[in-house]
């Protein structure tokens, strides 16, 4: 079983870890939480103690909110965008020189085998700090030809500025720690808002460790600000909060609409990235490798907790069976284990609490009457100590059944036969979700015309589970609304501002 003294362990991982608890970061202090409350933080590959974190409550939050104000109002604000770009190159060195540290971090707290830690949430944070630093110096206005019809002889000068919004908070999920916490600091910081982080409770650490580098980058004190605590108290703190200008959130459509009602107090800006269920649709005349990879890929990812989980494959029926079958049986040899073991090709559900509603959704399908052809149990033996579920696969599933339109967030995929292009569209349009979706075909036109039909806001087209720095993310219907990546971040980041000189 993995212990946090593992040989293997990088010495500025243990070194971090062997400080056995953690504060807050507020205005650029390490503090405790104002009520002197900790809460812990375990390894969901055995049960193990990583830690104690101070636990921020509305206090903390008002603490940290006046820290960003300050350093908005202040120092910040006279950092030049060119400076700032340098300061996020920095950040994105060190995110870099640390990726083995940081990746076993974010394994241990949150389950994620080593690799995929190491060849997919690393290298994208650093990439996503430089793409955003490229863009500090590239936040233009415009000058705009106005014509005053009613103003006889208007003679004017009108230009727009890109301005930041102000303290942006951030409330994160568990599924990709720090991806999820640079998404949001590098388009917010880049902008020129500062930020107050609320990581989410199940996996604070590798963001308190960012919270160290970016001392080390040279951010001045309250530039960022990061308080662990739980989503009723700190988050909710952080999304009424008076003294915010935007939130930015990503988790549930649940408590999506518990933040969007929040913000109510003070207009706050919001963007949401929320659940998906996601299709993902092979059609008969696709790459049919490579269309299995991409079912696999899509739903068994970070152990199907992506909100982009490609949760419901629809595969055209004359190649069904097949199909079907051969993805029961890659899922049946997936060899689980403690994410650090480099051995371990799927790690545990990041809680008890995760595994136990993934195994109430395994029930409810068998309830419902769906087939269980591989997994639906916990998986035992020597994984017995860690939140283990096999991966699920389902056949015999229902449109209307709950396996089919509810998110699980866990390895547990429906697959369910189609016979033609219009129906499988509809069928695919057919839940509150629309955040992405994935299409296997070689024809090119049937391709394009499902990229026009599908209700998402991502659709890949022969591939799944594809993000980068420049390309936005984002949903449609009850997946959010908003664009995190790309330039859309740099609106979502900014206002403008309209100014008017008259020239006569
Ligand atoms: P999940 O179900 O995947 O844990 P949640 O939507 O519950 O997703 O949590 C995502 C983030 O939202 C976490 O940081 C969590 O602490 C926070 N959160 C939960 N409830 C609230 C709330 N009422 N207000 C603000 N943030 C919340």
């Amino acid at each position: 079983m993995t212990t946090t003294t593992a040989p293997q362990l990088h010495p500025d991982a243990k070194a971090f870890l062997d400080k056995k608890s953690h504060k807050l970061l507020i205005g650029g202090q390490w503090v405790d939480a104002l009520s002197g409350k900790t809460f812990k933080t375990t390894n969901p590959a055995s049960g193990e103690l990583l830690g104690t974190v101070a636990e921020a409550d509305r206090a903390d939050v008002d603490a940290a909110v006046a820290a960003a104000r300050a350093a908005f109002e202040g120092p910040w604000s006279k950092v030049t965008p060119s400076e700032r770009g340098k300061l996020l190159n920095r950040l994105a060195d060190l995110v870099e020189s640390h990726a083995e540290e940081l990746a076993q971090l974010e394994t241990l707290d949150n389950g994620k085998v080593i690799g995929e830690a190491l060849k997919g949430d690393l290298p994208l944070s650093a990439d996503l700090l430089r793409y955003f630093a490229g863009w500090t110096t590239k936040i233009a206005g415009e000058t705009t030809p106005v014509s005053v019809p009613y103003y006889p002889g208007a003679r004017f000068m009108h230009y727009t500025v890109r301005e930041p919004l102000g303290v942006v908070g951030a409330i994160i999920p568990w599924n990709f720690p720090l991806l999820m916490a640079v998404e949001r600091l590098a388009p917010a910081l880049a902008c020129g808002n500062t930020v107050v982080l609320k990581p989410a409770e199940q996996t604070p650490l590798s963001a308190l460790r960012l919270g160290e580098l970016i001392g080390e980058a040279g951010l001045p004190p309250g530039a960022v600000n990061i308080v662990p605590g739980f989503g009723p108290t700190a988050g909710a703190a952080l999304a009424a909060h008076m003294g915010v200008d935007k939130i930015s959130f990503t988790g549930s459509t649940e408590v999506g609409r518990e933040v969007v009602k929040a913000s109510a107090g003070n207009l706050k800006k919001v963007s949401l990235e929320l659940g998906g269920k996601s299709p993902n649709i092979v059609f008969e005349d696709a790459d049919l490798d490579a269309a299995a990879k991409g079912m696999f890929m899509g739903i068994f990812y970070n152990q199907g907790q992506t909100c982009s989980a490609g949760s419901r494959v629809f595969v055209h029926e004359s190649k069904f069976e097949a199909m079907v079958a051969a993805l029961a049986e890659r899922a049946k040899k997936v060899r689980q284990g403690p994410g650090l073991d480099p051995a371990s090709r799927m790690g545990p559900l990041v809680s008890e609490e995760q595994m136990k509603r993934v195994l109430s959704y395994v029930e409810a399908g068998k309830k419902e009457g769906a087939k269980l052809l591989a997994g639906g149990e916990r998986a035992g033996g020597p994984l017995a100590g860690g939140w283990f579920v096999q991966p699920t696969v389902f056949s015999d599933v229902k449109d209307s059944m709950r396996i089919a339109q509810e998110e699980i967030f866990g390895p547990v995929v429906a697959v369910m036969p189609f016979k033609d292009e219009a129906e499988v569209l509809a069928r695919a349009n057919g839940t509150p979700y629309g955040l992405v979706a994935g299409v296997w075909t070689k024809d090119i036109k049937k391709a394009f015309r499902m990229a026009q039909g599908l209700k998402a806001g991502v659709v890949w087209l022969n591939c799944y589970q594809f993000v980068d720095a420049a390309a936005p993310w984002g949903g449609t219907k009850q997946s959010g609304y908003g664009r995190e990546k790309g330039p859309y971040a740099i609106e979502a980041y900014t206002q403008v501002k309209s100014v008017w000189v008259d020239l006569n």
